[in-house]
């Protein structure tokens, strides 16, 4: 433990430089979005043109970022990175817009939370490469017009429903990113072991693979732990039998929930009767903001059909009672 925690931040984020894929061959799963970009990618380079502007939508840590990323390299372009709630003012996102060059790459992360000033900075600018500013203030101030470089606006948000319609309308290219399946995340997970030089074997892979809610962050985050675990407690090789151990440390069950899922699932069965109950009831039973419910939490839930949403609120599927070992109410359906 203290050899980690002296390790610290710089090590982790080292780590995820090397292993985050950097182009699109090395993006694993996705196949409907690595063949459109693929094919926008390639009519964007023969014409010449910035790439149309795109935008990426998905739970945290399924690859926005990294698309992003990878989207840039492919165009051969530089990328800036920015993030909806760092742009407060419309000068901060002229200041941006006015140094780009050429086709380069303009990342908002965050997109939906965009203050509306400065959005309404980014509709010329995404439709006419145009930026309208005002400069002074009072009756002196009076608004001028600059020409930008044509470029790619891409934005990234967890939830595609928090956009305004005049925003979203104005990408050519919607993305959205789907959870991974075992087979895909396996192969995340072998990829970044090799770059670590951390001997696994296939039952391992799988093992990490199948606890890590679909998402590769998880995934590699797991793999990082459960490489320490078997350095220390095991031969240093992670097999299927180390991984097990050492996600039983990590408090992560057999169906890769932690303790914030469990919390969930297991208040709304035990205080509000299996539901319905409405999300901010639940966030405050369980101490977490509605935001981490609906962006972090619930999605993997909904998805795997250990949790409903209904017009009425949330509902505990048949699974989260058998899962933990509880006896659903008769007549509950899935
Ligand atoms: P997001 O921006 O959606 O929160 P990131 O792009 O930061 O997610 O992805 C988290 C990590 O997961 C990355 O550092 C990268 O290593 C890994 N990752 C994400 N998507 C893929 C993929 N398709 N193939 C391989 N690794 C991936």
């Amino acid at each position: 433990r203290a050899v980690s925690a002296s390790v610290g931040g710089s090590d982790e984020e080292r780590i995820e430089r090397a292993i985050r894929p950097h182009r699109l061959a090395d993006y694993v799963g996705q196949p409907v979005v690595r063949e459109q970009m693929g094919i926008s990618i390639e009519a964007a380079r023969r014409r010449g043109e910035a790439l149309d502007h795109v935008l990426i939508f998905g739970p945290p840590g399924l690859g926005k970022t990294t698309l992003a990323h990878i989207l840039a390299e492919e165009m051969g372009v530089n990328l800036r990175q920015t993030s909806g709630p760092v742009l407060e003012r419309a000068g901060d996102l002229a200041a941006l817009l006015t140094n780009l060059e050429p086709r380069d790459l303009l990342f908002i992360d965050e997109i939906h939370r965009l203050s509306p000033v400065v959005e309404e900075v980014l509709y010329p600018a995404m439709e006419d490469y145009q930026l309208d500013i005002m400069i002074g203030e009072g009756p002196a101030a009076r608004s001028i017009r600059l020409d930008l470089p044509p470029f790619t606006l891409v934005g990234a948000t967890t939830r595609a429903g928090a956009l305004t319609s005049p925003l979203r309308d104005r990408f050519g290219i919607v993305q959205r990113l789907e959870f991974y399946s075992v087979e895909d995340l396996a192969s995340i997970v072998e990829r970044s072991a090799g770059i670590l030089r951390a001997p696994m074997e296939a039952g391992g892979a799988h093992e990490i693979a199948r606890r890590s809610r679909g998402t590769p962050r998880i995934a590699n985050r797991l793999l990082r732990r459960v490489r320490d675990y078997a350095e220390v407690r095991g031969q240093g090789v992670i097999t299927q039998q180390i991984a097990g151990e050492a996600m039983k440390l990590l408090d992560v069950d057999s169906n890769g929930f932690d303790l914030m899922d469990r919390k969930l699932l297991l208040t709304l069965i035990e205080r509000f009767d299996g539901g319905p109950a409405g999300v901010d009831n639940l966030a405050a039973a369980i101490g977490e903001s509605r935001d981490t419910i609906e962006d972090v939490i619930e999605p993997y839930l909904i998805q795997q059909g250990y949790l409903m949403r209904t017009p009425r609120g949330r509902v505990a599927g048949r699974l989260a009672y058998q899962h933990y070992g509880l006896k659903p109410p008769t007549g509950l359906e899935t």
